[in-house]
């Protein structure tokens, strides 16, 4: 039944599969020899498969959590350096037919506001996203096809894209949107969009056709096969997510991995991030409806082990957890993370209003993207606005080569270090510049390459003349 290279989304999650593999993650995961062999297939950074992760994963020993969490820090340097990407969401609707049971914007919930961007409004919003130094955005909505036809999304991106406001301007738009047909995911490819989106909510059939009552989303094999028609639609960064809460986490692990084998085997290309939400509380939404919340330290490990089974694969951590928790997980291998987020439709344009009864969640992290920048550069990483890969083509696999052939210090170093001047230049605070000022020369010294190190310095030289948009 079991299938990796099957288009049917009951052979590629085969649920069969996934029991097998909590099973033998049960009988495994005292099995030091068997996690010792893991942890050494681990160590040469090829990944793990979803057994051999669901046996770690299910491994209580304190000493090999430590090794587990070392490894995906090493892992993340390796690949990814000190890096952290930045990007906001961008609620443009929430509209919705779905009758989604975790997700405010359900169609039978009367008293929330319901609002759609108008045009005008969106350049409003971009407008204040821009003017605190965002460069990159996630667009959301929810799903209804009379208020938010692909048409609508489509307009809305490109107008993103227009608006140039100071030396401001959003460079790659990722898009959230329902599960969708191939035409809608060509026609998002040909808008120019970043990565497609879509989390799965949860794996397990059963579960899923439950807390999806109603509405297009309840069609489990619809939404399943969602990232198989963006493929065949041209695009190729398609990013993975479970919505951790609603099922037991240990099987929405295993899918979540048989779901990047799945996409690696048929399309030749894994998933270009993974995001892992928890479920928070919400206008009529109460977390503790549902019986499956995970605790940090579990929520930590599932980090660090999605890290060292996909190495080559992005993680995101939105602004749903706190500061704190977003500093445990930070050196377990999160490349991305959101600053200053808002989750209701116009709440960047208006903050002061009351347009909280909008919202999709509560946001913890509640900082200003400065307080973000300097808090990440506090702790060594370099906060980059880059978006350079897909705007050079560098998208799939060739993003991966990039990756494995570890020319990221050649080429994303830098990048994120001319962005982060931007940043600095345009809108960071007095404290946040001179702290980044330090820290870019520091880490220009750790370019390989001396021509690009050249070409970086003198690039950076230029933005600080006023010149923007330098990218390798
Ligand atoms: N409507 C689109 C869809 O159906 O996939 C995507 C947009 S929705 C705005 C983005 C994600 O927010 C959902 O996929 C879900 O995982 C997450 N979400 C919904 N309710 C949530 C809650 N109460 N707490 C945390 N995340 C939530």
């Amino acid at each position: 039944m079991y299938n990796v290279n099957s288009l049917k989304a009951e052979e590629f999650i085969s649920d069969e599969e996934i029991q097998e593999t909590l099973v033998y993650a049960d009988q495994n995961c005292d099995n030091m020899e068997l996690v010792d062999a893991i942890m050494e297939k681990a160590r040469k950074r090829k990944g793990l498969n979803h057994r051999e992760a669901s046996v770690l994963l299910a491994c209580q020993n304190e000493d090999k959590i430590k090794e587990i969490y070392e490894l995906a820090n090493q892992i993340k340097n390796d690949f990814y350096g000190n890096r952290i990407v930045i990007f906001a969401p961008l609620y443009l609707s929430n509209y919705c037919v779905n009758g989604c049971l975790y997700c405010p914007y359900h169609l039978k919930n009367k008293h929330i506001a319901r609002k759609k961007l108008t045009q005008e409004e969106i350049v409003k919003e971009v407008t204040a996203l821009q003017d605190m130094g965002h460069k990159r955005l996630a667009i959301e909505a929810g799903e209804d096809p009379e208020n938010n036809p692909i048409e609508y999304i489509l307009e809305c991106i490109q107008t993103i894209y227009r608006i140039k406001h100071k030396n401001g301007a959003i460079r790659r738009v990722n898009v959230n949107i329902a599960a969708t047909t191939v035409e809608n995911y060509r026609l998002l490819h040909d808008a120019g969009i970043g990565t497609y989106i879509l989390f799965q909510e949860t794996y397990h059939k059963e579960s899923y056709e439950r807390l999806h009552p109603t509405g297009p989303k309840h069609d489990y094999a619809y939404h399943t096969e969602a990232m198989d028609r963006a493929m065949e639609g041209g695009i190729d960064d398609v990013g993975l997510g479970v919505l951790f809460g609603l099922e037991l986490y240990r099987y929405e692990f295993a899918g979540l991995l048989m779901h990047a084998e799945h996409l690696e085997a048929v399309h030749g290309v894994g998933p270009h991030t993974i995001s892992v939400p928890r479920v928070k509380p919400a206008d009529d939404i109460n977390p503790d409806d549902f019986d499956n919340g995970i605790s940090d330290d579990i929520f930590a490990k599932i980090c660090a082990l999605i890290r060292i089974s996909v190495p080559y694969t992005g993680m995101i951590i939105s602004t749903r957890e706190s500061q704190q928790l977003r500093e445990k997980v930070l050196p377990l291998g999160v490349s991305q993370i959101s600053g200053a987020s808002r989750t209701s439709v116009g709440g960047y344009a208006d903050p002061e209003q009351d347009n909280s009864t909008s919202e999709q969640f509560d946001v913890s992290d509640k900082r200003s993207l400065d307080e973000v920048i300097n808090w990440l550069m506090r702790l060594g990483y370099i906060p980059s606005f880059c978006t350079a890969c897909y705007r050079e083509g560098r998208t799939g696999d060739r993003f991966m080569t990039l990756c494995k052939n570890m020319q990221i210090l050649n080429c994303c170093h830098p990048n994120a270090l001319m962005t982060l001047k931007e940043y600095l230049e345009d809108y960071a605070s007095e404290d946040t510049k001179i702290l980044g000022m330090k820290l870019i020369e520091q880490e220009l010294e750790k370019i390989p390459n001396p021509k690009v190190r050249e070409r970086a310095a003198a690039n950076i030289h230029d933005i600080e003349g006023g010149e923007r948009d330098f990218r390798f």
